[in-house]
């Protein structure tokens, strides 16, 4: 570790909690799968100095967390109180939580833990937190982690979606990578649902999940996006790749032998496709949510079972 991160003889105060700043920034799945790293390897109590140990050749330990410029104290703040507070604004706390965990262990005549010192500082001193609940970090992570599951499928789910969507998008419109948007409902539902019963529908949709999750990479991002409709983002995928995906999709979903899908007019359960990609000229991610499902209903209005790109021109 690097002097500067080490370094606790820094006057900084603290400075007002960016409150505002921290409400639309809940903690994501990628936050998730942080905390569950940084618990495993015990991460916050090596460097706070709780437990005595090395890291400093411990490269994949190091690797955890900071991995963005400038996120190294955000992460270590997010793993303590799960809130997400400006790099500089962190720093200075992280530096003020060490500050008070040694003062009362002095004045206590034993250590106190990190945690201990996080919960009394951002408690009774910074007063961010007004009634905090004490939660097993485990527990903690398997709530955060259903709460952006689809329960039935295990697809992530509309909540989300929309936020890893607006993020694509707006990566993409500030000069990120492109990007595309397919929608996918499965054909006649209502009449497989209503001829072979719920059970039957649910466990069809189950089984859906799994073809997307196969056909597509794990850079995509597989979301139920309600009832018996998915939404798919393609990462990286110009508009010809996102069509040959879908058509990937569509060919698995009816080529897969579904439990008494003949018992629909099409004898097969096949599911209906709209694609769209980023361009410039979509001004916001719901007139490119439009269009996609503008490519859907004609997928569904000219025959079902088919894939159709919202701007069919562009398709090679
Ligand atoms: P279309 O080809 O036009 O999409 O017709 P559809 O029958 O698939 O569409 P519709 O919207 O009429 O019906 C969708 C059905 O999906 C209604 C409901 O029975 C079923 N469905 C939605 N959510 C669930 C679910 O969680 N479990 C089960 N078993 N069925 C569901
Ligand atoms: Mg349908
Ligand atoms: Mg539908």
């Amino acid at each position: 570790m690097d002097e500067e991160k080490a370094d606790l003889n820094l006057n900084s105060q603290p400075k007002k909690a960016a409150i505002n700043d921290m409400e639309d920034k809940a903690p994501n799945i990628e936050d998730i799968s942080n905390l569950k790293k940084l618990t495993d390897q015990k991460f916050i109590e090596i460097v706070s100095g709780d437990i005595v140990d090395h890291i400093q050749n411990d490269e994949h330990l190091l690797d955890t967390i900071g991995k963005k410029p400038g996120t190294y104290y955000r992460d270590l703040i997010l793993a303590l109180i799960q809130i997400h507070l400006p790099e500089e604004e962190a720093k200075s706390d992280w530096r003020e939580i060490l500050k008070h965990k040694y003062t009362v262990s002095e004045k206590l005549d034993r250590n106190v833990g990190i945690h201990v010192a996080a919960l009394d500082y951002y408690t009774n001193i910074k007063k961010l937190l007004t009634a905090p609940k004490i939660v097993d970090v485990h527990e903690y992570m398997d709530t955060a982690s259903r709460a952006l599951i689809d329960d039935l499928t295990k697809a992530y789910n509309r909540h989300y979606f929309d936020e890893e969507f607006r993020r694509l998008f707006n990566a993409a419109s500030t000069g990120g990578k492109t990007f595309s948007l397919v929608m996918l409902d499965l054909d006649h539902f209502k009449v497989f649902n209503d001829l072979n019963g719920h059970i039957q529908g649910d466990i069809a949709l189950i089984e859906a999940v799994r073809i997307l999750h196969a056909v597509c990479s794990k850079d995509d991002t597989v979301c139920r996006y309600g009832g018996e409709e998915f939404a798919i983002l393609l990462a990286s995928q110009p508009l010809n790749l996102a069509m040959k995906t879908a058509e990937n999709i569509r060919q698995a979903i009816c080529d897969y032998r579904f439990v008494n899908e003949q018992v629909l007019p099409t004898k097969r359960l096949c599911a209906s496709l709209g694609v769209t990609t980023y361009r410039t000229d979509i001004m916001s991610a719901q007139e490119m949510l439009e269009e996609a499902d503008t490519a859907l209903y004609r997928a569904k209005n000219s025959g079902r079972n088919r894939v159709k790109a919202f701007l069919s021109d562009q398709v090679a």
